[in-house]
């Protein structure tokens, strides 16, 4: 029993084979039988929201669950490589603390109430308009200007060619804004 269980143990397998202990004499029961936590996973490409980098992702699932988020290999913008803020993107969906609810605090609160998302839509729509018909100018100096400089838009580094052209459209030739910047550019 004692023989057999030390004929097992990689070290003396590693002595007796002659190998140099990156192989299969250092497996044991338990980590052959190891797999990774996304053996038998769907997979999906994505890209990572946090910056203009765009560093390609693996998002892998299970039965509707979310298992990991990994670099993409194929990717020609980062060749499997995340940064950190990427690599954590996993816990950007997973986290306990996660905020699920829009968070509203009212002029003068102390206090945050939670909004359902239609509502919240809703509030800012009406804001805009507000805020944009308010401070619209038509001429300014005697010049046609036809803006406003109230508001601004600025776009996250993951919108693509139609969400930007997109909100260009409706920022600038539909309300009239003249600040639309994307974080892409900083
Ligand atoms: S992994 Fe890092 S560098 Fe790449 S897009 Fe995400 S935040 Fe940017």
């Amino acid at each position: 029993m004692l023989k057999e269980l030390l004929s097992r143990w990689p070290l003396i397998q590693q002595i007796r084979t002659g190998a140099d202990g990156t192989g299969a004499e250092v497996l044991t029961e338990r980590s052959r039988n190891l797999r990774p936590k996304n053996h038998d996973a769907e997979v999906s490409r994505s890209v990572c929201p946090y910056c203009a980098v765009g560093c390609g992702q693996l998002a892998f699932h299970k039965n509707g669950k979310l298992i990991s988020i990994e670099g993409d290999p194929a990717s020609p913008i980062s060749r499997g490589h995340l940064c950190p803020k990427g690599s954590d993107t996993f816990e950007l969906h997973t986290h306990s603390k996660r905020l699920t609810k829009v968070k509203y605090r009212r002029p003068y609160s102390r206090q945050w109430e939670e909004l359902d998302l239609e509502s919240a839509m809703d509030m800012v729509a009406d804001r805009l308009w507000e805020s944009r018909n308010r401070t619209f100018e038509e001429t300014r100096d005697g010049e046609v200007v036809m803006h406003t400089t109230a508001v601004g838009h600025l776009g996250g580094a993951t919108l693509d060619n139609e969400e930007n052209y997109l909100i260009k459209k409706l920022f600038t030739a539909g309300l009239g804004l003249v600040c639309v910047s994307n974080q892409a550019r900083i």
